[in-house]
């Protein structure tokens, strides 16, 4: 089994899936007392968060780059990103490290494309919904991406940050989030893709008419894959 480097802390409220989900999953696969071999580093998600706000994405990568460094010198032998957003800074974290990282997009992909699914609707912060760096790798294998109006991309956003990143799960909303997936739904996505490892706390999949992709659920299924492999 590889030792997992998991880049935590954005929030810690879905780094804890995270270490749940991979450590179930391989209870699951090897039976027993087996438990995964994984690293956390979980970082202080305030001072992200300003780098984010400030657009200084430059000293975000870098904070990253040294947390994958360390992951890496500690025994780690692929690194995992618990967050959507900070794939935007990916190249940095690469360019730190001779062990590979386990792209969210990616894992998102092909669960979509394995789906038969053409077109989805993406949540997430701001920054995944309106930037290029996730969708052009989603819509790089072929899959069409629909993302929620402006208002309703701020409201999003909004109870990513000042709720659910809190550990606050608010019944209304869950209903938001509801009445923006059946939008996107009426719009003609065929499934909705939970791009922030946050959402999958707020909304499950008897909220939705289509399926729904929840990234944390995806990414760590991966992540137990890879260490898997022989
Ligand atoms: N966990 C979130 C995501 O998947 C948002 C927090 C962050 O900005 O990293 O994008």
């Amino acid at each position: 089994m590889k030792t997992i480097g998991l880049i935590g802390g954005m929030s810690w409220e879905s780094s804890v899936e995270y270490y749940r989900i991979i450590n179930q999953k391989v209870k699951e696969k090897l039976g027993g007392l087996h438990s995964a071999k994984c690293l956390l580093y979980s970082v202080d998600f305030d001072e992200i968060e300003r780098y984010q706000a400030e657009g200084d994405w430059e000293s975000a990568g870098k904070a990253l780059g040294e947390v994958a460094s360390s992951l890496e010198t500690a025994g780690a032998e692929f690194i995992v990103i618990c967050t959507n957003t900070m794939h935007k800074v990916i190249d940095y974290v690469e360019a730190r490290i001779s062990i590979p990282v386990l792209h969210i997009a990616d894992a998102t992909a092909n669960q979509i494309q394995s789906s038969n699914i053409k077109t989805v609707g993406l949540l997430g912060t701001k920054y995944t919904m309106e930037q290029d760096f996730y969708k052009s790798r989603i819509q790089s294998n072929g899959i069409n991406v629909l993302i929620p109006d402006k208002e309703e991309r701020n409201n999003v956003n909004k109870v990513i940050y000042e709720e659910l990143c809190l550990g606050q799960i608010e019944q209304a909303s869950k209903d938001y989030y509801k009445t923006v997936i059946q939008h996107l739904v009426d719009e003609g996505a065929e499934g909705i893709i939970l791009g922030c490892t946050e959402i999958g706390l707020l909304v499950k999949s008897e909220d939705s008419e289509v399926p729904l992709f929840d990234t944390t659920v995806i990414h760590a299924i991966e992540a137990v894959n890879t260490a898997l492999k022989k």
